[in-house]
């Protein structure tokens, strides 16, 4: 057991990172963790944590392994952006907490999850603790990319760069059964459809309802036939977004509000104290924000899938026998392929792409959602 074992698929980086752990003179104090959504970019950073700030170097058993991985240990913090980025008042707090001595012996660690999410002003605030770090303090940025559209150059130059892979769907459907108690039928599947997003595939494996989500996201591509059915197809995709995101965050939020009014001794039944509205209206703004988030990443996923049909589609048009991802959708990935031509397929996959790169954006996401189901339509 280690507190690596579920980094899935990730060997060549458990390497390198279980080395620095037990190595103090291959350690270095700011690390960059890229990988594509779903790679485990926050498990990585995470496990490594377990293992700086545990004896054995992350063995996974002891209290520091555990307290670090259930996220209770007093020298790990883990900060995300509240909005869509990291605003200023966010990132003094990060150099605050970052400026903590430890309160044991090991390391001050900082997990910056979404690094890709500095605003400039944001990265300024924030690249004087990555030049003088100060003393014991570790940094660990999570981003998808080294692109420069993701990590400032300054940033990247000072870190030391993990790449995760995309985990193989064997290693994902092996960890679904290993450590899910999931079927290995359904295991299979989930790890094929989900290409390569643990997370995504495990939910896929254990909520039906996330299935028949997906089944409806994917049932678009026969329904942007006319303007009107394209319009609806829109509404719909966004609809579906809104409740994957609330069956993401709903137990999230209560357990927040219930944590807060426990902390202000408003339990069963009795009101909350005078004087604490502004701590709920800021509990709420947060959980609002936050689902903002939820919803635009469920969107992006949704398109994800979508993009991942019409590739199924151009598989059979090309007629090369390759297999499909979505197998079990054959029927309606050939019905489509047959209406429509090659040409068409590839045009179709760009405007898919296209909307995906608009939601990312700060745009409105039901209009960059009918633009893209009406030329999903033509041709
Ligand atoms: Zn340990």
């Amino acid at each position: 057991m280690s507190v690596f074992s579920d980094l899935v698929g990730q060997e060549a980086a458990v390497e390198v990172l279980s080395h620095a752990a037990r190595t103090p003179a291959a350690m270095t104090h700011a690390w960059l963790f890229t990988g594509p959504p779903g790679s485990g970019r926050s498990v990585a950073a995470r496990a490594f944590a377990a293992a700086l700030q545990c004896p054995d170097g992350g063995c996974g058993d002891c209290e520091a392994c555990h307290t670090v991985l259930a996220g209770s240990h007093p020298d790990v913090e883990v900060v995300a952006p509240e909005g869509l980025s990291y605003s200023v008042r966010e990132m003094r707090q990060l150099v605050v907490d970052a400026a903590m001595a430890p309160l044991r012996r090991r390391y001050r660690i900082v997990i910056i999850e979404d690094a890709d999410r500095f605003t400039e002003q944001a990265s300024n605030a924030f690249l004087k603790t990555l030049e003088e770090p100060p003393p014991r303090a570790v940094l660990l940025l999570c981003a998808p990319t080294l692109e420069s559209e993701d990590v400032s150059p300054t940033i990247r130059s000072r870190c030391r760069h993990v790449a995760l892979r995309t985990p193989p769907t064997a290693a994902v459907a092996e960890v679904l059964v290993r450590r899910d108690g999931v079927d290995p039928a359904m295991a299979a599947f989930a790890a094929r459809i989900a290409q390569g997003h643990i997370g995504r595939a495990r939910r896929l494996a254990r909520d039906e309802d996330a299935r028949r989500r997906r089944r409806e996201v994917l049932a678009l591509p026969q329904q942007v036939g006319t303007v009107p059915g394209a319009l609806t197809a829109a509404e719909n995709l966004i609809s579906a977004a809104k409740e994957e995101s609330l069956a993401l965050t709903a137990e999230l939020e209560a357990r927040e509000l219930a944590d807060l009014r426990a902390a202000l001794g408003a339990t069963e039944g009795k009101p909350a104290p005078r004087g604490t509205a502004g701590a709920f209206s800021d509990l709420e703004k947060r959980q609002k924000s936050r689902a903002t988030r939820t919803e635009r990443d469920a969107l992006d996923r949704a398109l994800t899938d979508l993009a991942g049909f019409y590739r199924d589609v151009l598989v059979m048009q090309s007629g090369g026998g390759a297999e499909i991802v979505n197998a079990d959708l054959a029927e309606q990935v050939a019905a489509v392929a047959r209406a429509t031509t090659a040409e068409a397929t590839v045009r179709r996959i760009d405007a898919v792409l296209a909307c995906r790169e608009q939601v990312g954006l700060n745009v409105n996401t039901l209009l960059a959602t009918e633009a893209m189901a009406l030329a999903l339509r033509a041709g």
